[in-house]
């Protein structure tokens, strides 16, 4: 890459976020570090925020401001907490934002950086899952650039480049199928979330290695897909691919399908949205086809899972209903990973949540931040009363 760029990580002690910095780490010169942010992490923000000379570092939740203010006394860093100082430092207007927060809490953080323009490296699905009419909207309006980091949709998106999207017969997003991809429904009903969280080909968060368990991660992912990529809902499909080692596949009128193949390790998608348009080295080992020997597909599952139909129904549904199942998942998920609810309960949770709450469609943020937290209020109740 040519001149350095500035560059906040929000989310930076993630699973996302350390893949990013990892990136930036081999390749110092070409980045200045303005923001990095977590929610209560408040050591290992303080470790990043020296190593990479950050100018601010956030925690949003505010108790451990104390304890970060510690670690980075005079380092000269700023150090800021709480939600609001999350949203300001995030619509300090730098080059590139990665959004690498995990679930709705990222929304607010997101949109203030898309508001100050710049390239958005977009890894925090559920926000644009929420918020999808009113986020893209805003892109739109502000000349934001959005880039797609979680894997699939980046597949997509290079897999269009040149293309128009006029042209595109379908769009297949694969799936793992996770690590209950082969279980009955009757070991499903007994899924913990210790076997819920080891994913067989990624290393992800909690939150969305329990989606791709439940295949809400693909459910999400279709409707990430629906907003980011205009063909029509129609024509988006989801087929499980157990390898991950094509990410997707966009197929053309003419016949043609292109995929985007290689490792599962999220530094190649976020090495492509961080250098795009160019392209910069990764440290992952180049994709040896042979020595994997076969790349295998088939249907999913929606009896088993049916994440992936609720999903099509509320993109369908449109309006609140994607921000509603989200939110409902969200909560359901952290249920499930206190060991409050079993894991077959997270859809149906979702389901009856879906089935008792249809608010009107958003028109901005604070609507989508209304519904988002009604939607939860709503999955809690029903949780107590079940
Ligand atoms: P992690 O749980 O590993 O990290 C989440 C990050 O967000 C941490 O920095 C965490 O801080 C911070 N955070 C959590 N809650 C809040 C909050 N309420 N307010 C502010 N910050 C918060 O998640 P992942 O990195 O796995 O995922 C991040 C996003 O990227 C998700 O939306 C996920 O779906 C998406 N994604 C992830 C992939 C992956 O491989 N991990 C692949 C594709 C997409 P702290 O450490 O202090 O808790």
């Amino acid at each position: 890459m040519s001149a350095q760029r500035s560059l906040s990580v929000l989310g930076a002690t993630g699973s996302v976020g350390a893949s990013t910095l990892d990136l930036v780490r081999r390749e110092r010169e070409n980045w200045s570090v303005v923001a990095l942010t977590a929610h209560s992490n408040a050591l290992e923000l303080a470790r990043l925020a020296r190593e990479f000379s950050a100018e601010i570092a956030v925690v949003a939740d505010e108790a451990r401001l104390p304890e970060l203010r510690e670690a980075l006394a005079g380092t000269g860093i700023e150090v800021a907490g709480g939600c609001n100082a999350l949203i300001e430092v995030a619509g300090r207007g730098v080059d590139v934002t990665v959004a690498a927060i995990v679930g709705c809490a990222g929304l607010a953080p997101t949109m203030a950086a898309i508001e100050k323009g710049g390239v958005i490296a977009l890894a925090n699905k559920e926000a644009l899952v929420s918020a999808g009419e009113v986020m893209t909207a805003a892109v739109a309006k502000h000349g934001a650039t959005l880039l797609p980091v979680d894997s699939e949709h980046n597949a997509i998106f290079q897999c269009l480049q040149g293309n128009d999207v006029a042209h595109v017969r379908w769009i297949t997003l694969t799936a793992s199928g996770g690590p209950f991809r082969d279980w009955s429904w009757e070991q499903l009903c007994a899924a913990t979330p210790a076997q819920a969280i080891k994913h067989p080909n990624w290393d992800m968060g909690a939150k969305i290695s329990v989606d791709s368990a439940t295949m809400f991660n693909k459910g999400l992912e279709l409707i990430e897909a629906h907003h980011l990529f205009p063909v029509g809902l129609d024509r988006l499909r989801i087929i499980v691919h157990p390898q991950s080692i094509v990410h997707s596949m966009v197929e053309y009128r003419d016949g043609s399908t292109l995929a985007q193949l290689g490792p599962s390790d999220m530094r190649v998608p976020i090495a492509s949205a961080l250098a795009w348009p160019e392209r910069m080295n990764t440290p992952c080992d180049p994709l040896d086809l042979a020595a994997i020997g076969e790349l295998t597909f088939r249907m999913p599952d929606e009896v088993r899972f049916p994440a992936t139909r609720l999903a099509r129904d509320a993109a369908h549904a449109g309006g609140a209903i994607p921000a509603v199942l989200n939110a409902a998942n969200e909560v359901a998920v952290a249920a499930f990973l206190a060991g409050q609810i079993s894991f077959t309960r997270i859809a149906a949770q979702v389901e009856d949540v879906l089935n008792t709450y249809m608010p009107v469609p958003p028109a901005s943020l604070s609507d989508v931040l209304d519904v988002d937290s009604e939607a939860r209020q709503r999955a809690r109740e029903l949780m107590e009363a079940a």
